[in-house]
């Protein structure tokens, strides 16, 4: 079974890096040969008021500030374009760092646990169940690419994702498809909607782990260790 707190680290470090480019650009942005003048920094420790070091002698500090305004950029639109540039750096390194920040794992429907997994009916119910309105979203439980999403014996329809780590996972049941085959999904992303198709009581999502894509094992532990909760298992 392959170790969350290692995929953690992963899309930890991405974000850890994300920020470091984001430091990077900030200071790209200053010319270079520049510097901030620190003499005129106020240190503010503890919250008590810092006397302000005197400028070195023969450094000129206050008389030299005018001339920095006269030698700006030649032209306004000059400027425009290191601004936009500037922004646009800023805007992609957000939504890079916002994806990033996205959960590894989400809980694939809101609704009331049902039914588990093992021996029902004198068969092998190999999956979880949770109960829930027609209609109500079903989301990826991790990251993946959709694998099935239309119709299968048994559950009417499913959809099933093979994860980045070869588990594949099965939302059957499902009233809508939301995804198409070949499609990458990040965790969190609606796949399905919640239906009543197939051989079903009513409706409900029925949700397996496929460990390497072949082994079905109970959801509920493999869950639990990516910090996904199904609560009590009500009827
Ligand atoms: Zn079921």
């Amino acid at each position: 079974m392959p170790a969350p707190p290692a995929a953690l680290k992963g899309r930890a470090a991405i974000v850890a890096v994300a920020a470091g480019a984001f430091v990077a650009a900030g200071q790209q942005l200053m010319p270079s040969g520049e510097k901030v003048p620190m003499d005129n920094v106020a240190p503010m420790a503890l919250g008590q008021p810092q006397a302000v070091a005197a400028p070195p002698t023969g450094v000129e500090t206050a008389g030299t500030e005018p001339g920095l305004l006269e030698e700006g950029p030649a032209d306004l639109g000059q400027f425009a374009d290191m601004l936009n540039n500037g922004s646009k750096v800023a805007d992609e390194i957000a939504a890079q760092v916002q994806a990033k920040l996205r959960p590894l794992f989400t809980k694939f429907t809101s609704g009331t646990f049902t039914s588990g997994y093992g021996m029902r009916w004198g068969a092998l119910h190999a999956g979880v169940d949770i109960a829930a309105p027609i209609g109500t979203p079903i989301v990826a439980v991790e990251d993946g690419t959709v694998i099935s999403a239309g119709p299968a014996s048994g559950f009417g329809m499913w959809v099933r994702l093979l994860g980045d780590d070869g588990t594949v996972t099965v939302y059957g049941h499902i009233n809508t498809a939301l995804v198409s085959v070949g499609q990458h999904v990040l965790a969190g992303d609606q796949i399905a909607t919640v239906g009543d198709r197939g051989e079903s009581t009513g409706p409900h999502c029925h949700f397996e782990v496929w460990l390497n894509g072949t082994e079905r094992v109970d959801p509920l532990p493999w869950l639990a260790t990516r910090g996904i909760s199904l609560g009590p298992e009500r009827d």
